[in-house]
């Protein structure tokens, strides 16, 4: 093994995690020898590419699925809310930081302020929105978020989705501090400076197994155009998306035992006419239909991706057995093992409905779905959609006492001895990336941890601080992060 060739990390997947992990540490310990593999020809192109995923910076300004109605009628509870908000604002001071330093490019090849806005039609979800409202308005993060039930306020904030509209119950939130972001150009430009700081980046080669040898260093192995090439590693972190299931099960460590995938693939409407991009500019959240899954809330968005703007509605979402859109038919029959196949049981049965939902909306034709836009904005023209697949969904299948359930957030899953980290799961995704992968960081460098803190605060100047809970801190945050990425305060 002597001309095998090594290094400190190796990261498998040229996508936003690993982008982000590649230059947590190196800018926490810049001596690091740092390898990473992409199968894909270039780096972003699964769900990390701007036009397969929605580019919302999540941070529950809009999204109803953050914030789930209580069951009698009290406010609902903010908590999980006011979190993802926080996470996003870690965000937001990594990228201003990396502005500053030059890593990342003008703030305008990868956000710019889009307001975030929630429409419900009828008397419940009108309800449950003012309280909504209620709850939130106050909380230092979500300052300036507006309310309404008055069509006539809610055509200011977003005229297609008004126009047409009868009198009824209708009500929105409105927040201009939102944002549009472009996650590939986030991903790619961290990857050339990654490259500028002496990362390996092999792109074309697919990690094919993973060995752990006795010392608990890895061997890395793929294959490329080239051929073969082993490597050996400390540390390896599985940010292979939809596929990190199939890695690390390859990897054979027990804390992935009884863990599966379940695949939700993605289609939006998309349209580029002039005319109808000009009348619309926020990102417009709703509530989910019965029995469908939080990440098919259908919303209208205002999209820029490199300097075009474009509308999206959708996702539609469908069953399809791929864990990346890019993978394979066979991705889930060979996921399954023995000690996961209760847990897939069970979630298919404990979520009927959900699967019975996810083939309605497979067997919905264009017509249809251009129909269902209509419910969103009666009176537009609806000539000039186009329907297109995004990304794939990989949502985590997580073994349970006597069974498994399904869960639609990310789950760190990592080797006791600190060698190996994966990322399973999709949202609230690349908008917390950071966070996320702060916690590789610590799952990988727990007893070094302590000493990254300083360079974490440079970068992340509340690192560690409920940002929420101190309001003056909130104010401060919020106008700096603006100033330097040019959003509105
Ligand atoms: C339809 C849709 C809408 C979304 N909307 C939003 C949104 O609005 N806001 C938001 O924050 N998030 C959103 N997300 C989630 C977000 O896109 C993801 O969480 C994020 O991009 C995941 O980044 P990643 O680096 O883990 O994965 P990816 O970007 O998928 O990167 C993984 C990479 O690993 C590579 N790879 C896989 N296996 C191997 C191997 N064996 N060897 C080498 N390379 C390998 C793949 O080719 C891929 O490039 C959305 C996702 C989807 C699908």
């Amino acid at each position: 093994m002597s001309n095998v060739e090594s290094f400190d990390v190796a990261l498998i997947g040229g996508g936003i995690m690993s982008a982000t992990l590649g230059v947590l540490i190196k800018k926490t310990n810049p001596e690091a020898r740092i390898v990473l593999f992409e199968r894909l020809p270039q780096v972003a192109l699964e769900s990390s590419n701007p036009w397969n995923n929605a580019g919302t910076g999540h941070a529950a300004l809009c999204e109803l699925n953050y914030m789930p109605d209580s069951k009698d009628g009290s406010l609902p509870d903010a908590s999980k809310a006011i979190a993802i908000n926080e996470q996003f604002q870690v965000s937001r001071q990594f990228w201003s930081s990396l502005v500053q330093e030059g890593i990342l490019g003008s703030p305008e090849t990868f956000i710019r302020t889009v307001p975030h806005m929630t429409f419900v039609t009828g008397s419940k979800d009108v309800d449950y929105l003012k309280r909504r409202h209620k709850a939130l308005k106050d909380q230092p993060l979500f300052s300036g978020l507006q309310y309404s039930e008055d069509l006539k306020t809610i055509g200011k904030w977003a005229p297609l989705i008004a126009e047409g509209r009868e009198k009824g119950e209708y009500a929105a939130t409105y927040i201009e501090q939102g944002t549009d972001v472009d996650y590939g150009a986030i991903t790619s430009q961290m990857i050339s400076w990654l490259e500028t700081q002496g990362v390996e980046i092999h792109t074309g080669t697919e990690v094919t197994k993973l060995y752990q040898y006795h010392d608990r260093h890895w061997r890395v192995t793929s294959k490329s155009k080239q051929g073969r090439l082993d490597i050996r590693a400390e540390k390896v972190f599985v940010g292979a998306g939809g596929w990190a299931l199939k890695l690390l099960q390859n990897a054979g460590i027990p804390e992935i035992k009884g863990y599966g995938t379940f695949p939700v693939s993605g289609h939006f409407l998309r349209t580029d006419n002039p005319e109808i991009v000009a009348r619309h500019h926020a990102k417009v959240y709703s509530q989910s239909a019965v029995g469908a899954p939080p990440m098919s809330v259908p919303h209208l968005d205002t999209r820029v991706v490199d300097g075009k703007t474009s509308l999206l509605f959708g996702p539609f979402a469908g069953l399809n057995p791929k864990f990346l859109k890019s993978g394979s038919l066979l991705d889930l029959p060979l996921s399954v093992r023995p000690a996961n196949v209760i847990p897939y049981l069970s979630v298919a049965l404990k979520n009927f409905s959900l699967v019975q939902y996810l083939i309605s909306e497979i067997l919905k034709s264009k017509k249809q779905k251009l129909l269902s836009l209509r419910d969103f904005i009666p009176s537009s023209d609806l000539q000039g959609w186009e329907l297109y697949e995004a990304g794939q969904r990989a949502q985590v299948i997580k073994p349970v006492k006597g069974g498994g359930t399904l869960q639609f957030g990310t789950e760190v899953i990592a080797a006791q001895d600190h060698s190996i980290a994966g990322l399973l799961g999709a949202s609230p995704g690349a908008s917390v990336s950071v966070s996320v992968m702060l916690d590789v960081m610590q799952r990988f460098y727990p007893d070094h941890f302590a000493q990254f803190e300083k360079p974490l605060t440079k970068l992340i100047p509340t690192y560690g601080k409920r940002l929420n809970s101190d309001a003056a801190l909130a104010k401060k945050v919020l106008a700096s992060t603006a100033k330097t990425l040019k959003l509105k305060a």
